[in-house]
Order: C-alpha cells, then structure tokens, then sequence
C-alpha cells in the first residue's frame, strides 16, 4: 500500500482515495499511479500507525518538501491530515505543502482552518474555473455550485497565514484561464497553469 512515494524530488503523501469532486481532468480516470510508482488506490484509507511506520522507513535523503496530496482529496481526512503534518514536523525538517480543492469547508463544516497555521507552510488550491457555473462543470463537486464560493473564501482565509496559489489545468479555454488569472490576481494569490496530463503529473 503506497502512503508515501517521490515525485519531482518531493515526497507525496497519500491519505485516501476519498474526493467529493469528479474533475473532467482527473488522472484517476486514467492511470493507477505517476511517474512509475505503485498503484495509489489504497487498499484501505491507513491509520495513524500504519502512516507513522510508512514514514519511519521511506527513504527520505534529499528530501526538503512533504506534500499532501495522492490519489483523492487529503482533506477528506482533515484530522489525519493534521496529525500526520504535526508527526512530520516532530520528526523531519520538511516543509510542508497541502494539495487541496479548498473544499473542507462542506466536507467538514466544524474543521477550524486556523489549526493549519505554522503547520502547514503552503497549500495549492484548484481553482479551475473562472466562475460557478463552469466551475460546476469541470470539478463536479458533490456540493454543487455553491462550492466555487466556498473555494474562494478558503483561499483568502489561508493566504492570511500561509503561501497561498491556485491552480487551473488547461482544459479550459484560453480566455477562460484569463478570467482566471484575473481573479486570483484580485485576490493577490498566484495562479499556476498546468498541463492536462494523463500518466504522470500529480493533479490536485
Ligand atoms: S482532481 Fe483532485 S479534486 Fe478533482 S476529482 Fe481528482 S482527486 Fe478529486
């Protein structure tokens, strides 16, 4: 079972297969891993313990940047999130990145944000969209078209204390990504485009 594996000289941590979203793009739906790793369907979401001893024997040479992101949505499990960013930061010098679509707010309506502050030092949010309604289209969230608003606030909350970017991936039109960049630039957050990849990129 693959909790922890490299890509691109970081080490990703994989949580749960969990997601309430179905994104156009998502690489779920077409490959079982990246970049020649093992499958990342977990063969159930792993306990604390299981996570702490994945961590203690991964080999973690070279390693500066942990990631929380897999193959789902790591807010799924907000609270093992948060353990397991305290467990890291006890135990390593990493620094700590969570890959998210900004959805904990409808996932878990009584998570407070602010218990990632000094935990975690950036988080990467799908935008994806510039609006609601396409927003509704190309993540799919189980939500509906209220959580593009809820996304929004998350990231003006999280750029309070930590560095905060957005992602869109280029399965959108041109001028879209525009309306995009727009926004986030209204809100002072970057904003990173990514390549619509099939097999080897990570995708949240
Ligand atoms: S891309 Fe991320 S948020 Fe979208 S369906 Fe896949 S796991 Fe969920």
């Amino acid at each position: 079972m693959t909790i922890f594996y490299k890509f691109e000289g970081k080490m990703y941590i994989n949580l749960t297969n969990g997601c309430p979203c179905k994104c156009v793009f998502c690489i779920r739906d077409n490959a079982d891993s990246i970049s020649g790793n093992d499958s990342l369907w977990l063969e159930h979401e792993p306990s604390f313990e299981e996570i702490t001893a994945a961590f203690e024997t991964f080999d973690k040479k070279g390693i500066s940047e942990a990631v929380f992101c897999g193959y789902g949505e790591p807010m799924v499990r907000a609270d093992m999130v948060v353990k397991t960013a305290e467990y890291i930061r006890e135990h390593s010098d990493m620094k700590l990145r969570l890959n998210t679509n900004g959805l904990v707010k409808l996932m878990h309506p009584d998570f407070d944000i602010n218990c990632l502050k000094g935990l975690i030092d950036s988080v990467s949010i799908s935008l994806n969209a510039p609006s609601a309604a396409r927003y509704n289209e190309v993540t799919r969230p189980s939500f509906g078209e209220k959580s593009y608003e809820v996304m929004l606030d998350f990231a003006a909350k999280m750029k309070e204390f930590c560095h905060t970017a957005f992602t869109v991936v280029d399965i959108i039109d041109s001028e879209e990504i525009e309306v995009c960049r727009a926004i986030a630039d209204k809100m002072g957050i970057p904003l990173r485009v990514r390549a619509y990849v099939t097999d080897n990129e990570s995708y949240t």
